[in-house]
């Protein structure tokens, strides 16, 4: 993985030795000597990760990470203190500061290497996408910015009872409500809304290499199965666990802590993780909801013209290479002025959602339905031959005709449909791939010969693709 790295160390020959580890790791490096060096560089630099010499620089060390977490740059750039830390308070005091994680001093290589690895991983996750201003607002990132007070379930996976219940006591204290202390394959069971926000795996008794392999396994299997991979993982290590720690963040550990720090530092971290957690949940859930409006009619829920013409583009594109039917249909609904003339408009509302219940009953999951415009709808069939494109436009021009759709208990409203249809198959294979706009155009002149012939009517085009 490449990235940049800024480090913040006041001692010169530190900073060297750090730089020639990175650069044989592949980094760019930027070095600072002071955190103001660092502020001024930041716009110039744009790192990816800051490393600080967390126990000289101390003292103003909360400042520093205030003003970079104010500024657009640094909101979100982890920053990993490194240090020697006396005892568990210095170690806790450090990670007040904002600071995403701190590796005592002396650390091995492999363990700095896996934590920074780890660290511009999570960065990458919690970026939100790179869009247009208009984009982002139109998708919902616009009021993403508020801060929420952490909260969220936790689980301790612990083999051994007795010790997840002390771990589960100090964890109890925060406003996370109860954490439960289950067995490991009792975690990997765990489905659905059951699975926690964050695992805290016990794993300060895996002395042995098999215990050890033991909890990799874990790591490794609660991140790659579906249900639980979202779900922040924080395993607690037995003492100077230097390769322990590196192989968990690199299988998908978000976190480790030393079985020596203390309650208080379990607690921030806890409340840390979860906080992260929540705003990847808030980050996901936009874009999915974002996504999905973006590609969705909202009155029907069908998808919508921009996500039909680009979809049928991929439909079409498999046809070409296969030479494999794909059958496309236009359907406009009769009449409708009148309905909305003598009903009212919610009423025709109502049918258009009635009508494209029933387009999704009648039709294959593999057909792509959608609406198009106003009362015409677009369906698309692969690998549907002429003879069983009609049919099916026949079978849904009967049951439309014959079905009242029913308003709040007034008169059953009753339509019909008109049909177009246009095939390209081996017979007529589509030449190039613009002729999938040629296919929507024969469509559409069937569709208006269904029109001019009485409406009501299935109309398959003839002529040649
Ligand atoms: P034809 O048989 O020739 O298709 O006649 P038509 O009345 O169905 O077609 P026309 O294009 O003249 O009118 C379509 C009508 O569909 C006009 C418009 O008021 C109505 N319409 C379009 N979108 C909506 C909608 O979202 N809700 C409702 N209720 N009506 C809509
Ligand atoms: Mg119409
Ligand atoms: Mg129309």
């Amino acid at each position: 993985m490449s990235g940049r790295v800024m480090i913040v160390d006041p001692v010169s020959t530190n900073r060297i030795v750090l730089k020639v580890k990175l650069l044989a790791a592949r980094y760019e490096v930027v070095p600072c000597a002071s955190f103001s060096e660092a502020l001024d560089k930041l716009e110039a630099e744009t790192p990816d990760i800051i490393l600080v010499e967390a126990s000289q620089l101390a003292d103003d060390l909360s400042t520093f990470v205030a003003t970079l977490r104010a500024s657009r740059l640094g909101e979100s750039l982890p920053v990993l203190g490194l240090g020697h830390f006396e005892n568990s308070a210095d170690r806790l005091n450090t990670l007040l500061s904002g600071i995403d994680d701190i590796l005592a001093k002396p650390y091995s290589d492999s363990l700095l290497q896996a934590r920074i690895r780890s660290l511009l991983r999570a960065r990458g996750d919690g970026q939100e996408p790179d869009l247009p201003d208009e984009t982002r607002r139109a998708l919902g990132f616009a009021e993403s910015a508020a801060i929420f007070e952490p909260s969220g379930s936790v689980v301790i996976i612990s083999a051994g009872e007795l010790v997840g219940r002390r771990l589960a006591l100090s964890i109890d204290r925060l406003r996370t409500g109860h954490a439960a202390v289950v067995e490991p394959e009792r975690a990997l069971e765990m489905r659905g809304s059951a699975v926690p926000d964050l695992f805290v795996i016990d794993a300060r008794e895996s002395r042995t290499r098999q215990a050890q392999d033991k909890v990799f396994h874990l790591i490794a299997d609660l991140r790659s199965r579906s249900d639980t991979r979202h779900a922040a993982q924080l395993v607690v290590l037995p003492q100077t666990a230097d390769d322990m720690a590196a192989m968990s963040l690199d299988l998908g550990a978000s976190e480790t802590i030393p079985a020596e720090a203390d309650a208080d530092e379990l607690s921030h971290r806890v409340r840390a993780l979860l906080a992260r957690k929540g705003k990847l949940d808030r980050l996901r859930n936009t874009l999915r909801t974002g996504l999905e409006a973006a590609m969705t009619d909202p009155l029907t829920g069908l998808h919508n013209r921009r996500f039909a013409m680009s979809y049928l583009t991929g439909l079409a594109q498999r046809s070409f290479e296969t030479g494999r039917s794909l059958a496309v249909m236009v359907l406009d609904i009769d009449h409708f002025k009148q309905v909305n003339d003598t009903y009212g408009h919610t009423v025709g509302d109502a049918v258009l959602v009635g009508v494209a219940e029933l387009l999704r009953k009648n039709l294959r999951s593999v057909d792509l339905i959608a609406r198009v415009g106003g009362e015409e709808f677009l369906v698309a069939m692969p690998e549907a031959c002429a003879d069983a494109a009609r049919a099916a436009a026949e079978r849904l021009r009967q049951r439309i005709g014959s079905t009242p759709f029913n308003h709040e208990g007034k008169e059953p409203v009753f339509i019909t449909l008109s049909v177009g249809i246009a095939v390209a198959g081996p017979e007529r294979p589509l030449n190039d791939l613009s002729a999938i706009e040629s296919l929507l155009v024969q469509a559409d002149g069937a569709l208006y010969r269904s029109k001019t012939s009485g409406r009501n009517t299935v109309t398959l085009d003839q002529s040649a693709a």
